[in-house]
């Protein structure tokens, strides 16, 4: 280990998610175990401008592993994003002596770690995201929670919709991203799924359920992601006029967010954790924590933000000039993958839904 780290301090901050807090508990007692003290940073970046932090040991992480949101508390901080707060964040670090930081969240999270990585506080990231929409890992933290609920309320409104051959409309969090829907969907059978990435025929979407309908299927389920702008309400709606099959919404927001963690985020969240820990105490500094197939590994951060602004068509002018030609043919590739993964699985539900 090396001699400059006698204490590291921990933050979740952003949306929170289901598995934080086990990720939490395992970056206190890894590095406990590694004999560095562990600060636990409240509210976020917040915490490092407020000094609302404590030396935390082994016990004071009991009983979290099973709980959702964050023991941490969770904050969106504008203050951090100026140069006053930046200031005070690192001063915060110099004054409780804190030697490096874990960062438990999404890309706001990332961008934030990146800042003070630079001004000299080697931080890490880790992804935490219910929309699961960090380009860079195949997985973010409480994606799999979340979806658990999302399926466990949708099996009960699949068993009223039987009984009364109805149809939902279920509108999913996911924020401008289709993963939840998506998964979502094809394991609630559901009749049609609309997200942003992929083109969705509205009249063969309606077909599909008269037909199915005049088959003798009696319950219909309809996923939505919220990315899609006020579409959810209306279109079911429409689906009640067109099909004459009575159709409820639901909208089940932040529900999703909470609950105990599934066995995945539990298990991911410990990996990702000793990871993290490794890496800050190897004297990394300014990455995040992914998982590519099956394999945790480190991504850059700059490279990491940029990847996903490529995805999502959200790229400015200039993003691409410090990486060379051969990084960029990376990224392209790695972004057509993850497209064609994403258009494959979309195939599929259209595939089995009748
Ligand atoms: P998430 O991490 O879930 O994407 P946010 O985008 O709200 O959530 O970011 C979480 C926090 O990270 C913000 O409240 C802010 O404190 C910090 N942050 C976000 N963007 C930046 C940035 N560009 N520079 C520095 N800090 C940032």
């Amino acid at each position: 280990m090396s001699q400059k780290f006698r204490r590291i301090g921990v933050l979740t901050s952003g949306g929170d998610a289901p598995g934080m807090n086990a990720a939490v508990r395992a970056v206190a007692r890894a590095a406990i175990q590694k004999g560095v003290e562990v600060v636990a940073i409240y509210e976020g970046y917040k915490g490092l401008i407020t000094e609302n932090l404590k030396v935390i040991g082994n016990r004071d992480v009991s009983n979290i592993l099973n709980v959702g949101g964050t023991a941490l508390y969770s904050d969106r901080c504008l203050e951090f994003k100026t140069e006053e707060g930046m200031q005070k964040a690192i001063d915060t670090c110099k004054k409780y002596e804190i030697d490096g930081i874990v960062a438990i969240g999404g890309d706001g999270t990332f961008r934030g770690a990146t800042d003070l990585s630079w001004r000299g506080i080697p931080t890490i990231g880790i992804p935490a995201t219910i929309d699961n929409d960090i380009t860079s890992t195949d997985y973010a933290l409480g994606f799999d929670t979340a979806m658990n609920t999302v399926l466990g309320l949708g099996d009960k409104l699949r068993d009223t919709c039987e009984s009364h051959a109805r149809c939902n409309v279920i509108e999913v969090m996911g924020r401008n991203a289709g993963y939840i829907a998506l998964q979502t969907g094809i394991a609630l059978g559901a009749s049609a799924i609309v997200l942003r990435e992929c083109d969705f025929d509205e009249a063969a979407a309606l077909e599909k359920i008269k037909a199915s309908k005049a088959e003798g299927k009696r319950n219909f389920i309809v996923i939505v992601a919220e990315g899609v702008p006020d579409f959810a309400e209306g279109f079911a709606k429409k689906i009640q006029a067109e099909t004459g099959i009575e159709t409820k919404f639901c909208r089940p927001a932040h529900i999703v967010r909470g609950g105990s963690p599934t066995l995945r985020d539990r298990l991911i969240a410990s990996q990702y954790a000793e990871k993290a820990v490794e890496l800050l105490l190897a004297g990394k500094s300014d990455v995040v924590v992914c998982m590519r197939d099956g394999k945790i590994v480190e991504t850059d951060i700059s490279y990491a933000l940029i990847l996903d602004r490529m995805y999502k068509g959200t790229l400015k002018e200039g993003d691409l000039d410090k990486f060379t030609p051969e990084q960029v043919e990376a990224m392209k590739a790695f972004c057509a993958m993850r497209d064609a993964e994403f258009k494959e699985m979309y195939a599929l539900s259209d595939l089995i839904s009748h």
